[in-house]
């Protein structure tokens, strides 16, 4: 298990790469940044990695669909084809292509400094022999990664010889609404001037770079504890291996515990909850999580009876899916929109007896009038609370009245319905093997241990639900694939209000204890 020290351990026993010359590109440098560690594991052990699932594929391909509209602004742009592996090759293309007068840009160009392989996005020629370096984000604003990104491109750039007089992202703007026609690309991009922020970052370029290429040709790993750096800025594909022998108890799972006090308890030798000391400054919430691992019993707080009262059953469990693409696919909605297409719905009647209802769009066009007319038809003549385990079927629904006037009266009449279990749970509940997460699917599964979410096929999370109807919508699948998708969808989005009903039935009965 790893220690509470910023030191050295051995390397591990698989190499993949061991007989190549190590050597940064733009992606190591960036992940050498968020974690040394990261950055030796992903050359020296990447087969320890875990592979991209569903919603990383769906980012993937977001970034590339993003990517490629982007070299629309550049009528006349040349892109460089030499694949990564010959890059040697795609320097020389890049170096005839910026000889070329008549190219107005180059995508992808390929450059290499100090031991530092890059290709840009987009190089624009200006006038005087200057470039403009262009960063393409399918991301709706700036962050502190994109200022590291591109000053890294900038130093190749600059060190390679090129004049660099403009750094720039591109990248989408979050208010831009598709048109009846389609998308009007010049609106859907936002230009964001970075030229003084990375000549202002680039004077640490060197040193940093330096560093990262000293870790990756060493033969030790950097001996970095996990901790909340690992998902920022990005998931770190090495988080199951790192963390594999942490205990159930670790104290990471200390809800909201922020990244300079989870160091510090670090920094202490401090791994367990039940090791935190009394006097260790803590909210509330945590405070009741460290009472319930050491005495090791659930809590339940006096007041849950009276917070369930009105909630039923008699009772309906209902649960939105939406997807949310970078480029909208329907007229009227924005970058990232949440566009509901499924919902499910069970009911408890005050027998105890179960029904189910469901929604899933087909996938062929806006799912949005279809979904709220089905619902409202579930619906109707019933009364009763809704339950919920977010806020965010309400917030759905309220879209869906603004949308459809016609429709206003009886969504906000379901809205008046609604009763969210989370704050319910959050107050009054807490189990060791939440781990520290108030989400459905921790709760559910450690309070009710009939629900698992392990065995679903594929889909067991939203945004892998929401790629799932991406790729379905945009025609990306084929006839076998889409049917296996919607199988899986539907079993996912059911097995959410089913988790609901359970857990609703075991929190009755907690309270009656
Ligand atoms: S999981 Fe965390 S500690 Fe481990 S390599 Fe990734 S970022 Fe570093």
């Amino acid at each position: 298990m790893p220690t509470a020290s910023s030191g050295l351990s051995r390397r591990p026993a698989r190499s993949r790469n061991s007989k190549l010359q190590p050597y940064l590109t733009k992606s190591r440098y960036l992940e050498g940044v968020q974690c040394r560690k990261r950055l030796w594991l992903g050359w020296h052990a990447a087969d320890l990695a875990r592979g991209p699932d569903e919603t990383l594929q769906a980012l993937f391909e977001a970034g590339r669909e993003v990517g490629a509209a982007a070299r629309l602004l550049f009528p006349g742009g040349t892109l460089v084809t030499e694949p990564p592996w010959a890059h040697a090759e795609a320097v020389t293309r890049t170096r005839d292509l910026m000889d070329d007068a008549d190219v107005p840009a180059i995508f992808e160009g390929a450059f290499e400094w100090k031991g530092v392989r890059i290709r840009v996005d987009v190089l624009e020629r200006l006038s005087g022999g200057a470039w403009g370096l262009l960063e393409v984000k399918a991301s709706t604003r700036l962050k502190q990664v994109h200022v590291d990104d591109v000053s890294v491109q900038r130093f190749v750039l600059e060190g390679s010889g090129v004049s660099v007089s403009s750094v720039d992202l591109l990248h989408v703007d979050r208010d831009y609404a598709r048109g009846d026609n389609g998308i009007d690309w010049p609106a859907f991009f936002q230009r964001t001037d970075l030229t003084a922020e990375s000549a202002a970052r680039l004077e640490q370029v060197p040193d940093v770079v330096e560093d990262l290429r000293r870790i990756l040709g060493g033969e030790v790993m950097p001996d970095i504890l996990p901790g909340r750096h690992c998902s920022d800025p990005y998931d770190c594909e090495f988080w199951d291996h790192c963390t594999r022998q942490m205990p159930d108890d670790w104290v990471f799972y200390l809800p909201g515990l922020t990244g300079d006090r989870l160091r510090a308890l670090q920094e202490h030798g401090i791994e367990c909850i039940p090791h935190v000391p009394e006097d260790f400054p803590l909210s509330a919430t945590q405070a009741r999580v460290c009472k319930v691992h050491r005495s090791g019993e659930r809590y339940v707080s006096a007041g849950l009876a009276s917070a369930l009262g009105g909630l039923g059953p008699p009772a309906f469990y209902l649960d939105f899916e939406t997807l949310g693409p970078a480029i909208p696919l329907y007229p009227g909605t924005r970058p990232y929109q949440a566009v509901p297409f499924q919902w499910s719905l069970h009911h408890v009647d005050s027998a105890g007896e179960l029904t189910h209802r469901e929604f899933l769009a087909d996938g062929r066009g806006d799912p949005r009038r279809l979904f709220a007319d089905g619902l409202i038809d579930a619906l109707s003549g019933t009364a009763g609370p809704i339950l919920v385990y977010s806020s965010f079927e309400r917030t759905q629904l309220r879209a869906l009245a603004e949308l459809y006037p016609d429709l206003a009266e009886p969504i906000r009449a379901l809205v008046d319905r609604l009763r969210d279990l989370a704050p319910v749970v959050r107050a009054n509940l807490y189990d060791p093997a939440f781990q520290g997460s108030f989400s459905l699917k921790a709760v559910a599964p450690a309070l009710a241990p009939c629900v698992t979410f392990d065995n679903l096929d594929r889909i067991a999370e939203g945004s892998a639900a929401s790629s799932a109807m991406s790729r379905i919508s945009r025609g990306s699948v084929d006839a076998a694939e889409e049917a296996r998708l919607r199988t899986a969808l539907l079993a996912y989005c059911q097995r959410d209000t089913l988790a609901l009903v359970e857990l609703h039935r075991v929190m009755i009965e907690a309270a009656r204890r």
